[in-house]
């Protein structure tokens, strides 16, 4: 399932290259910042997930695993644990390590190093339904849905809260690169207002 094709168009952003202000956050999901005569709302979940999903895939052939300190047992869904245990060369590329332990349980060794291991089982859960679902995809696509799904259980989430050094991080990385505008499920990342839509609004202009 490529997103690629089907992004909607994205309203023009600010040059990159003029200064911005970091204001603030709202609803502890959205960085609020200014440039030039522009309000930049970016939303910090959809920007994170973008960064960490570019950054696997610049990883290449193989994504850097961190060994669990102690080994997580997972009961699934027997169908969902034999995608899981059909596809092991797969995992081991995406950084996860897992053996089986019969009747649907897997252990679990290794997982991505840029994944919380608070996130490692339902991260997995996930890669095993995309599994179940994707075998039609090509493995380019498939590979890439499940880099999709470890970004995002990587990534901030919207609700939590967020020191200002990493929203001052994620506008900057969102205002200097151009691969920044969707998250990788094609949402947009940054919603603009502009110093004249807001003069329509309050009428001081017509
Ligand atoms: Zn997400």
């Amino acid at each position: 399932m490529s997103s690629q094709s089907a992004e909607p168009e994205q309203t023009a952003l600010p040059l990159q290259t003029a200064a911005w202000r970091v204001v603030g956050e709202v609803l502890d999901t959205y960085i609020i910042a200014e440039q030039d005569e522009t309000v930049l709302f970016i939303d910090k979940h959809a920007a994170h997930e973008r960064i960490n999903f570019e950054r696997l895939m610049a990883q290449g052939v193989e994504v850097t695993g961190q060994l669990l300190l102690a080994p997580h047992t997972l009961e699934l869904d027997p169908d969902e644990a034999a995608a899981l245990l059909q596809e092991q060369a797969l995992l081991r590329t995406l950084g996860y390590d897992l053996d089986d332990l019969g009747g649907g349980t897997v252990l679990l060794r290794q997982i991505p190093a840029d994944l919380p291991e608070a996130e490692a089982d339902a991260s997995l859960s996930e890669i095993a339904a995309h599994l179940q679902r994707g075998v039609k995809d090509s493995p380019e696509n498939l590979r890439a849905e499940l880099l999709h799904t470890i970004a995002c259980k990587a990534a901030i989430k919207g609700g939590w809260h967020t020191e200002a050094a990493e929203r001052d991080y994620l506008v900057e990385q969102v205002l200097t690169r151009s691969d920044l505008k969707y998250c990788p499920h094609g949402r947009p990342i940054c919603v603009t207002l502009t110093k004249k839509q807001l003069e329509k609004q309050f009428k001081r202009i017509v």
